[in-house]
């Protein structure tokens, strides 16, 4: 199984664009998040070889621009492809999901999308005092559970914990993507990587809102197992 990161604020090389927002792609076939502009992420797609007549699933983590901002250049292109977004995503989200044609799934439970890929369903977050529901996906592979995140609103611990409390028996391999802990304290950052250990997280990719101090403290804390995630990047997991 890979994760191929198809948009953030770094790139592998120059083939790759960048700016603000989060993509990948799991197992060639779902996409979680969209980044902030459809040229941006059709240029990353064209660049890694990925067709949009190649993708079954959107899933969306939350309603924000700079996580939906390709998706729809990619329903407008794919007529009936699922989008997996939460209930309480905003009424011109659904609509315009709608009125493109994709096939909206919400749920508030884990669902699963295809073998071994699951989204979390709605989790309670909050954003600036507005609430902000928000998804995650699980990816099962050899390795254990990959959790990806687009901004971890509700909380990377919180999040965690409803991973950990449905697959139970299962072990947390790697976490990664916007962890939302820009402009933390390091003594708050520092909790949450114990967290991340007491939860037995076997590697951490922050990356997108994560924020410069927290990617420096998971880097040092993590060392060999801090996934540095770049556009471009094949992540085997
Ligand atoms: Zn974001
Ligand atoms: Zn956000």
């Amino acid at each position: 199984m890979e994760i191929k990161v198809l948009f953030d604020k770094l790139n592998l090389d120059e083939r790759f664009l960048t700016g603000w927002g989060f993509s990948v792609l799991v197992d060639d076939c779902i996409l979680f998040d969209t980044g902030e502009k459809p040229s941006l992420l059709l240029k990353n797609m064209e660049s890694m070889g990925v067709d949009i007549s190649s993708l079954t699933a959107v899933v969306i983590s939350h309603d924000h621009w700079d996580h939906t901002g390709g998706l729809w250049e990619i329903l407008s292109s794919k007529e009936r492809l699922k989008v997996y977004g939460c209930p309480g995503f905003s009424a011109g989200f659904k609509n315009k999901v709608g009125g493109l044609k994709g096939e909206l799934i919400e749920s508030d439970k884990v669902t699963e999308i295809a073998k071994d890929i699951y989204a979390t369903g709605e989790i309670t977050g909050e954003y600036e005092g507005q609430y902000m529901p928000e998804q995650a996906l699980v990816v099962r592979s050899d390795n254990g559970l990959s959790v990806i995140t687009g901004c971890a609103h509700p909380g990377i611990v919180k999040i965690l914990g409803k991973v950990r409390e449905t697959f139970s028996t299962e072990d947390i391999y790697l976490v990664l993507g916007g962890f939302h802990l820009m402009g933390s304290d390091r003594r708050m950052i520092n909790v949450i990587v114990d967290e991340f250990r007491k939860l037995g997280v076997k590697k951490a990719g922050p990356c997108h809102c994560s924020g410069d101090e927290a990617e420096s403290i998971f880097r040092d804390k993590y060392k060999d197992d801090f996934v540095q995630v770049k556009a471009g990047e094949i992540i085997q997991i």
